[in-house]
């Protein structure tokens, strides 16, 4: 994966925000401080007071994360712990919000269920006609792309254009190309989130997640919307996630390698009738590791992921190559649709498993 130089630098000031103000004697990896209070003579603007606030592995944490999203950060204990507040931090009741029918159900959930008691107004367009939709009256407007299941790809640089004319707020979620694969921000989104549970952290061993905006005012009400609710990671999953991130371009250049490798695969098989595999560019680094693939049946789908050795899941972006059957989750898609999502196996090896799977079909 050959990444653009300016995306290299904040690579590297990610990699090295420790190494790089290290003194005799430190430890050379983060140190994980898992205190809950910190000494506070008698200064009450002291900068570390109460870890419902801040602390030393949260704050490391989040400065990695905003060396590679060049722009400020703070961190959630989920991807929807993060769109909660996101959202909080935004929205006023009588707000109307706009956001894509077929996208991650649980963010459409969370203001239908949860913030609509509260004036919040949801609405919802398919991706593939949002840049088309009428976006005036609308206080914010949130997508993901690709987006999820479906992989559906939306010009961000267009629709920031659009919103910004219709004076609404646009709200991206990355979490499946990640900050490395996609900016967002410097495409014009005025917020990101990210569930740092999957590419991120990258070891299906911890949730998180976090939101990133340039709008200093917006980061300051969402600090305060932070603070007051409590939605903040314990230490130690954060620091799952700062170790996760330092082979976050490692593990995506094999998982997206591996992905590229048995496209083919797919594609030939009779066994498979649609393969979905975007090409996100040129506001993408690279196409990623998810495709989606149409078996003919549930059990078609099944089947397959037993024979190749792919684990069974919800989730993605981990070490291991996975598939998610996501009709069980109410997606409007065939009951044999299975999102897969590549891992770091040798890929030599997972196409002997994948061709192997297939043929047995
Ligand atoms: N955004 C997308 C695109 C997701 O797929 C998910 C979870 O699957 C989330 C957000 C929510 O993240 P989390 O499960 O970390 O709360």
């Amino acid at each position: 994966m050959s990444l653009p130089a300016p995306i290299e630098s904040r690579l590297l000031a990610m990699l090295h925000a420790r190494t790089d103000t290290l003194e005799a004697g430190d430890p050379i990896p983060e140190p994980l401080v898992l205190s809950s209070a910190f000494a506070l003579p008698s200064n009450p603007d002291a900068r570390r007071t109460y870890a419902r606030y801040t602390n030393p592995t949260i704050e490391a944490t989040e400065a990695r994360l905003a060396a590679l999203e060049d722009a400020p950060c703070l961190l959630f204990p989920s991807g929807m712990g993060a769109y909660s507040a996101a959202f909080m931090a935004l929205l006023k009741g009588g707000d109307r919000v706009l956001m894509l029918s077929d996208g991650y159900y649980a963010a459409r959930n969370l203001v239908s269920d949860i913030m609509a008691p509260f004036g919040v107004v949801l609405e919802t367009c398919p991706a593939a006609n949002i840049l088309t939709a009428d976006l005036a009256g609308y206080a914010a407007v949130v997508v993901e792309t690709p987006s999820n299941p479906g992989l559906d790809v939306i010009d961000l640089r267009a629709l920031a254009e659009r919103c910004r004319t219709a004076g609404a707020k646009l709200v991206v979620d990355n979490t499946v190309l990640t900050p490395l694969l996609q900016q967002p921000l410097d495409l014009g989104a005025d917020i990101v989130i990210v569930s740092d549970t999957k590419a991120m952290a990258g070891h299906t061993d911890v949730l998180m997640g976090h939101v990133a905006s340039r709008d200093a005012a917006y980061m300051e009400r969402l600090l305060s919307v932070r603070n007051l609710t409590g939605n903040i990671p314990a230490p130690y999953e954060a620091w799952l996630l700062l170790r996760g991130l330092e082979t976050v371009e490692l593990r995506l250049e094999r998982m997206c390698a591996n992905a590229r490798a048995t496209l083919p695969l797919l594609q030939a098989s009779e066994a498979v009738s649609e393969v979905i595999y975007p090409d996100p560019s040129p506001q993408a680094l690279d196409q990623g590791f998810l495709i989606g693939a149409t078996f003919a049946s549930a059990g078609a789908a099944d089947r397959f992921l037993e024979r190749a050795g792919f684990a069974k899941m919800t989730s993605f972006g981990g070490l291991h190559s996975s598939g998610d059957r996501r009709a069980r989750w109410g997606d409007t898609v065939p009951e044999g649709f299975l999102r897969l999502s590549f891992g770091v196996e040798p890929t030599a090896a997972l196409i002997d498993a994948v061709q192997a799977a297939l043929a047995d079909g």
